[in-house]
């Protein structure tokens, strides 16, 4: 680790405004008992019990902002760490990467992307020259990281060898098939194989009598790879690349990092010479010193709290006197702003779910609810639907608040703040992930916060401002509709 070289922030290495998401998402139990906190909170009662701590993460620039539709993700400070003396320079077009003509293909004409973010630019030469270092990224909600480590793993997969060679592990069922689908339609032209790791029902039986895995690449969530893993059905004799999506709640203790250790030693077990990559938006502290301690001799990337907001998403409060005026809110303010593209409502619980869902349901309002203690084909169908734009109101539990992507999100509207199931404190890093639903890749969005008069909300919604040095400007009375649309038309959403 002595080895390890700082680079100064070059004209390559610099900003960019977006930001990815991720978020302790316990999802994948739904027969078992894994763990059950995450993503959905459980439901004692409906007045989230919040409380305070520490500041870290994300700010907000009030900056004016060029007026583009679509603001270039490009802008904010990744701090590079490079580890020992391999030199890397930075992409700045895909050309420069010498990946496959296949792989171009996939990324010029399925992907249709033009360029490379700056993540991209940045990380891919260190992903995929040799020897292929472990690597630590941290950027933005929404900059592009799926695609730094898709590319890494179909760079690196040999096509004529029908063995797993690349595994990504997410957390949640809806990341992981997301991620299945961005690494299928990158690929397409490759002929590389890959399946997907996610519960299904009846997967006890199924586990057993499956064939071996003889895809390539196999993306999903801790649980069922550890099944697999057990059954004997995943071979890790020729894996070169683990990828942790959602890294720092991967490896936090109250997400998944028993499972990720473990996967990590096992593989190094057989294959000493593994490069594991990890990716998010948000790294604490800790999560952040325990990953140094536990990856040896990493390239890193880091952004500093301060600058993991996304310029182009506005963040707004406003304090309600009653829980039914959230409500109100909801119905008479936003839903009522016409046409603004797609809407994430952010609750805590299963009951909140139903509440809001039944409330605007009963109000006229088609709108959809996913939450973990769905069966996975309605999750799946909820999720599809929204993905498809068939609907444009979702109620979610924090199972989506990490890495969810859908460009015309541009509305996340906290019904409840995040908080830490344990200890009422913010969830400084869930909240990220939330507004980093909207406002992908550069696009515009905004976020409302809809805080109880009574209760906790006013002060967690303050240490949250003060953890990320951010700006939240408050809706001053909480019904009128003027403000509503100043506050819109100042994130851009709605014309003057
Ligand atoms: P992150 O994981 O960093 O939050 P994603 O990888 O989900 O972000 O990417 C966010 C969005 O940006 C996706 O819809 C993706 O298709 C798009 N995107 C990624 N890279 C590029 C690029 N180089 N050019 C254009 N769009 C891109
Ligand atoms: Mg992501």
């Amino acid at each position: 680790m002595s080895d390890t070289v700082e680079k100064v922030p070059t004209a390559e290495a610099s900003s960019s405004s977006v930001e990815a998401s991720i978020t302790g998402e316990n999802t994948e139990p739904t027969t078992t008992t894994e763990k059950t906190k995450w993503g959905d909170v459980e439901d004692d009662d409906e007045e989230e019990s919040d409380a305070v701590s520490e500041l870290k993460y994300l700010s907000i620039k009030d900056e004016e902002k060029p007026e583009s539709i679509l603001d270039e993700p490009e802008d904010s400070n990744i701090k590079a760490v490079t580890s020992g003396d391999t030199p890397y320079t930075s992409a700045s077009r895909f050309e420069d990467l010498n990946l496959s003509p296949e792989l171009m293909k996939g990324l010029y004409v399925e992907m249709k992307f033009e360029k490379p973010s700056k993540i991209q630019a940045i990380s891919l030469p260190m992903i995929i020259t040799p020897p292929h270092k472990h690597l630590i990224a941290q950027a933005h909600n929404g900059s592009g990281k799926t695609t730094c480590f898709v590319l890494g793993m179909l760079s690196r997969v040999d096509p004529s060898l029908r063995q797993p060679q690349a595994l990504c592990i997410c957390p949640t069922r809806e990341l992981a098939n997301q991620n299945m689908e961005v690494l299928q339609k990158m690929g397409k032209f490759t002929g590389i194989t890959a399946e997907v790791a996610v519960p299904e029902s009846n997967q006890g039986v199924t586990t057993a009598r499956r064939a071996p895995v003889s895809a390539q690449v196999v993306i999903g969530t801790p649980g069922t790879l550890k099944k697999w893993m057990a059954f004997k059905k995943l071979g890790l004799n020729h894996l070169k690349i683990l990828v942790f999506d959602e890294a720092d709640h991967m490896l936090a203790t109250d997400g998944f990092r028993d499972d990720s250790l473990r996967i990590m030693k096992d593989i190094e077990r057989v294959n000493p010479n593994y490069q594991v990559l990890l990716f998010s938006a948000t790294f604490n502290e800790t999560v952040k010193d325990f990953v140094q301690r536990t990856v040896k001799s990493p390239n890193q990337l880091f952004v500093k709290r301060e600058d993991l907001a996304l310029d182009s998403v506005k963040q707004y409060k406003v304090v309600c006197p009653k829980e039914q005026d959230k409500i109100e809110v909801i119905k008479d303010q936003i839903m009522e702003l016409g046409d603004i593209g797609q809407t994430i409502i952010f609750v805590k619980t299963k009951v909140s779910a139903s509440k809001v869902h039944k409330a605007l349901a009963e109000m006229g309002y088609d709108v959809t609810s996913v939450h973990g203690s769905m069966s996975q084909e309605d999750r799946d169908k909820i999720v599809k639907e929204f993905k498809d734009c068939l609907t444009q109101v979702l109620i979610a539990t924090d199972v989506l608040a990490r890495g969810f992507d859908q460009q015309r999100v541009n509305l996340v509207v906290n019904y409840n703040m995040p908080t830490k199931y344990e200890t009422g404190e913010p969830d400084y890093e869930v909240y990220l992930h939330r507004v980093g639903r909207a406002g992908r890749f550069g696009r515009k969005g905004a976020v409302f916060n809809l805080l109880l008069e009574n209760g906790n909300d006013k002060e967690v919604m303050e240490k949250i401002e003060r953890y990320f040095g951010a700006q939240v400007k408050e809706i001053k009375s909480w019904n009128s509709e003027e403000e509503y649309k100043g506050a819109l038309k100042e994130a851009g959403l709605l014309d003057e």
